[in-house]
């Protein structure tokens, strides 16, 4: 079993990307400018934001955060989303989810201008990646193509198959294995909750990549031997022992799933690790217009 590291590629990329804003900055351009807007208190988004905001400090991208409390309107989101396409300054930028209830997401997405959405969720990044046009790719698929290709995992004519179908992970990521690109080229299958026959289907996979948002779902008996696995869940495991009060699993019992895998990602250190790495790419590839 290879662990597949993800906190070490991450860290690869943003020292490249460090490199290159140094040097931007010492011809005397702007760095690059990523901005953040949150709506609310969500924990967990308010821990990303500032993971989010630590690493572009650490490779000089400019980095704002706009706040705002869980009871602005739909509208005023709106007027804030479009201060933020209009502002020069701004390379690219998030609205980060989920949004209060009374907010509806879709119309906020379909209001960020495609060339600064770094999370590459508006129909047109969306629609690009369909039909395999360069584009702002989501930024967790994204790390998870990086990841298949440093670590050189042959993905063409593989059968993978994918557990969840979200806009945000399941979805692009089954769109971006079965294209013709490498890594890709692989024959896909898309697992969600209505699925029958689960575990039969994973037994099938060459590469499983877990986005299922159930902690240690995939067990494994699930897993066929020297199987590639990517887990992609997050969760936090209330635990008297750990220092913080909890522990960080996955969508897959890693424990006794690695034993029988040829590659898998670590949870935490593997996939999230490469999130923000993806967003730092976009937003060099936003401010240069490069995509
Ligand atoms: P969603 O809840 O949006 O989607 C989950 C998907 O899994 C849905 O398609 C759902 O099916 C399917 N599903 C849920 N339960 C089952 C089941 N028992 N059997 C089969 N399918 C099931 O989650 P996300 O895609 O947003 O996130 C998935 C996980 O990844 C979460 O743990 C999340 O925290 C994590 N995550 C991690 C990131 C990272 O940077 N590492 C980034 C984003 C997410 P259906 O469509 O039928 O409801």
């Amino acid at each position: 079993m290879k662990r597949i590291d993800g906190k070490a590629i991450a860290t690869q990329i943003k020292n490249d990307i460090k490199t290159e804003v140094a040097a931007l900055i010492d011809n005397e351009q702007p760095a690059p400018h990523l901005a953040a807007v949150i709506v609310g208190e969500d924990p967990a988004s308010q821990t990303y934001i500032s993971s989010k905001d630590k690493a572009c400090k650490e490779v000089g991208i400019t980095s704002s955060i706009y706040r705002y409390p869980a009871n602005l309107s739909e509208e005023e989101l709106l007027e804030v989303v479009d201060f933020l396409n209009n502002d020069d300054d701004v390379s690219g930028f998030i609205v980060q989810l989920p949004l209060p209830e009374h907010i509806d997401a879709n119309k906020v997405i379909q209001r960020i201008s495609p060339e600064k959405d770094v999370d590459g969720f508006h129909p047109q990044n969306m629609g690009k990646l369909v039909m395999g046009l360069p584009s702002l790719l989501p930024a967790t698929p994204y790390g998870i193509m990086l990841l298949l290709e440093k670590y050189k995992i042959e993905t063409s004519g593989k059968h993978c198959v994918v557990l969840g179908r979200s806009n945000i992970v399941g979805t692009p990521v089954s769109l971006l294995m079965s294209r013709k690109a490498s890594p890709g080229d692989a024959t896909v299958t898309i697992c969600h909750s209505r699925t029958k026959n689960l575990k039969e289907i994973c037994l099938q996979a060459d590469i499983l990549i877990a986005a299922i948002g159930q902690p240690n779902f995939v067990t494994a008996d699930m897993v066929k031997e020297g199987a590639v696995v990517i887990d992609v869940g997050i969760h936090r495991i209330p635990d008297e022992k750990a220092e913080k009060g909890y522990h960080i699993t996955g969508d897959v019992d890693f424990e006794n799933v690695s034993k029988k895998t040829s590659f898998i990602t670590p949870v935490p250190g593997g996939v999230g690790a490469m999130t923000i790495a993806a967003l730092l790419l976009n937003t060099m590839k936003a401010f240069k217009k490069d995509f």
